[in-house]
């Protein structure tokens, strides 16, 4: 079968490796420029270098064995490490949080860049439509491997069941700020968590792997978040660094880089499934919303759904 998985995060690679490796042609389509999805790892050049930052999810934990066991082979792969201070179950992607995500999406055939807008129903095919792709190929399947919000957006048309389920989730937003400093601070404080309006605060050069300058990222909390999603950027950004220096007891030194980014659709819902597949239309949809907000589900769901398709 010609099969398109649209998002290539970790959910839409899990579906794609045993997809292609049964012999299926599988091509990935991700509006990102680069793997990672709500894993993915910030660059920004600092007059001191480069800074890098986790800005999406920060560990991960496992309890799944087929998923420890790919945590291991990461491990051993060196893609990934245990972060003790996070938890002594807590796992990172090394040097970056997006190192098993481009492990991942190495063998695969991946159009970046490209935003699919609309699914179109041609005989028995599905052709796939976007501003900016220009994609001739017709396929069998298409599988929907996207925050909850934009599978509704998507399916709505064209599978109102399973546009449903998605309706019904509702990720929760995540304003998140990124700052570099050319010293230490002064303080052996690697986590925050819960502390006024932030959610998480990290010092991301703590975690294994990671080299060059003094880096943390603040997430706000969920309620925070959505009760300023639509302020700017110039407003977050110093409010947000206050928070952190008040969280901590310091004067923060002017940082070298800061930034702010708001994740409309962070953490995800739960809709109680792991996967969904119509046989009828050939649609399919996996993603951490199905069962719920972390790392390891975005990778059961996936594999769930590649599953599935190849008992059919
Ligand atoms: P994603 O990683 O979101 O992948 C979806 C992909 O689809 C993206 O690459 C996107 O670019 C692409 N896409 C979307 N729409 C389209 C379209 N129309 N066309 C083409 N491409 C499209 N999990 C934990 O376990 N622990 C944590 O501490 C943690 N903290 C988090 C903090 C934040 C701020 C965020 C954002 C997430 C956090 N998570 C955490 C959740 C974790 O990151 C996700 O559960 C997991 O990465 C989801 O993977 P996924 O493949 O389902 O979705």
């Amino acid at each position: 079968m010609k099969i398109a998985i649209i998002g290539a995060g970790l959910a839409g690679l899990a579906c794609a490796g045993p997809l292609k490796n049964a012999g299926h042609n599988i091509q990935l389509f991700d509006k990102a420029r680069g793997p990672g999805g709500r894993m993915s790892t910030r660059r920004a050049q600092t007059p001191a270098g480069e800074a890098q930052f986790d800005h999406g999810a920060q560990y991960f934990t496992v309890r799944d064995p087929a998923f420890q066991q790919l945590v291991d082979s990461w491990a051993r792969d060196g893609v990934a490490a245990r972060w003790p201070a996070a938890g002594e179950d807590a796992w990172v992607g090394t040097p970056a949080m997006n190192s098993p995500i481009k492990a991942m999406a190495a063998g695969q055939d991946i159009a970046w860049a490209t935003r699919i807008d609309q699914l179109e129903k041609s005989s028995n095919c599905w052709k796939l439509l976007g501003e900016k792709a220009n994609i001739d190929t017709l396929f069998d399947s298409v599988i929907l491997a996207i925050p909850a919000e934009q599978t509704a957006d998507l399916l709505s048309p064209v599978d109102t069941g399973f546009a449903a389920v998605a309706q019904e989730s509702q990720s929760d937003p995540c304003w998140t700020v990124m700052l570099s400093f050319s010293e230490k601070l002064p303080t052996d404080q690697n986590i925050l968590r819960n502390i006024g309006a932030i959610g998480w605060a990290a010092r991301n050069s703590d975690k294994p792997g990671r080299t060059g300058l003094e880096n943390w990222v603040v997430q706000a909390s969920p309620a925070w978040s959505r009760d300023h999603l639509e302020e700017t950027q110039e407003w977050i950004l110093p409010t947000l660094i206050e928070a952190l220096s008040q969280a901590l007891g310091l004067n923060l030194p002017e940082p070298l880089h800061a930034t702010a980014h708001r994740w409309r659709y962070a953490r995800s819902d739960s809709a109680d499934r792991t996967a969904l597949f119509n046989r009828e239309n050939g649609l399919g949809v996996c993603g951490d919303w199905l069962l719920g907000p972390r790392v390891e589900n975005a990778w059961l769901s996936g594999t769930a759904l590649s599953q599935h398709i190849l008992d059919q």
